[in-house]
């Protein structure tokens, strides 16, 4: 079976509906006929600062929701990847083989360090994609489903994982993005030409999945969108509208042009009211099944300990492959 992987920061108390439709849902869809592995990405929430406390339940919440959602202990292991060390150990060789210039280029930093300015970002910042490199090329996957944000990270992994190969010996699998077209950018229901986003987006720009059923159809009646009353999907011309068709599709599996048929002359309120209908049919289980889980925090620990083991067993057996091709002594 094709093996898998991906991760998610816990750098919110919910993850949101660009993290469902972009990623998640394809994480639960991808376990059945593939091997995966995921992990929530804590060493990558702390390349911005982060209270202890809020952490440490941000990242247990963050594995009930993937509980909650259908990730299946039996089929995928899902792991905290500070308990993990080797995605640290190869961050740093995955590091040494990066040019400065190289890593200058990846986009998401200049996104994130634009508010505070490059000189109060920090290095890890900086480094994060390399390290995400050492996250996916130390289980050797085929696949790793994410959001179209992470496409440049995916290519720098490639080369990187070219680079390895070429200098010392063959070791990693060149994997490849598994991104769905149709939901690869969901919008911020406020600033729609924006991703929506768990650090980036206001609170109204944002559809959680743990907010309360009510505030999240508040968001959609309220979302932006233009003047003109007219549904049709233009994603240049009308983001705001564009956006609501796309989460209105994905969730319904009715086509986007099917849909804009059936709002043909009746305006925005409706397709808003039903949308947020829809919505709340889909966040309330959801979030009744995670309050659940939380609960259960010996339950939680004991999957994620689990993962951890399986994640371990693999992830030490590419980095003893990895320093010994280095030239490190191996300790005897
Ligand atoms: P942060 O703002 O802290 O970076 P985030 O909302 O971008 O949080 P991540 O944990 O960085 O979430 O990303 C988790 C997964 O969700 C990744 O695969 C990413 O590509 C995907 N993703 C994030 N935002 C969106 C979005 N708006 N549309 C589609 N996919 C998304
Ligand atoms: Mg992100």
């Amino acid at each position: 079976r094709p093996r898998v992987l991906s991760g998610i920061q816990p750098t919110a108390d919910s993850f949101h509906f660009g993290n469902y439709l972009g990623a998640l849902r394809q994480w639960v869809g991808l376990q059945h006929d593939h091997q995966p592995f995921f992990f929530i990405a804590d060493l990558h929430a702390i390349t911005v600062e982060q209270d202890p406390k809020v952490l440490r339940e941000r990242t247990l919440r963050a594995a009930a929701q993937l509980l909650a959602m259908g990730i299946d202990p039996e089929r995928s292991a899902i792991f905290v990847q500070s308990q993990v060390p080797a995605h640290a150990q190869l961050g740093w060789v995955l590091q040494c083989l990066t040019g400065f210039g190289e890593a200058r280029r990846m986009t998401q930093f200049k996104d994130k360090s634009a508010k505070g300015g490059e000189g109060a970002a920090s290095v890890g910042l900086f480094t994060y994609p390399v390290l995400q490199a050492a996250d996916i090329l130390l289980y050797r996957p085929h696949f790793v489903p994410v959001g179209e944000d992470q496409r440049q990270h995916l290519e720098l992994t490639r080369d990187l994982a070219q680079r390895f190969n070429h200098r010392y010996k063959k070791t990693f699998r060149l994997p490849e993005p598994y991104i769905l077209k149709a939901t690869a950018k969901i919008a911020d229901l406020q600033e729609p030409t924006a991703k929506m986003s768990k650090s980036a987006s206001s609170a109204a720009g944002i559809i959680d999945l743990l907010d309360q059923p009510s505030v999240s159809a508040k968001k959609i009646r309220s979302a932006v969108t233009d003047s003109d009353n007219d549904v049709r999907f233009d994603r240049d011309e009308k983001p705001g509208v564009s956006n609501l068709l796309t989460i209105y599709s994905a969730l319904t599996g009715e086509g986007v042009h099917d849909l804009v048929e059936q709002y043909a002359g009746r305006g925005y309120g409706d397709l808003k009211k039903d949308l947020a209908e829809i919505v709340v049919g889909v966040v309330t289980p959801f979030r009744d099944r995670t309050l659940e889980l939380l609960d259960d925090q010996a339950y939680l620990s004991e999957v994620l300990r689990r993962g951890a083991d399986q994640a371990n067993e693999v992830a030490e057996a590419t980095l003893r492959d990895v320093y010994q091709r280095v030239g490190f002594v191996a300790p005897t």
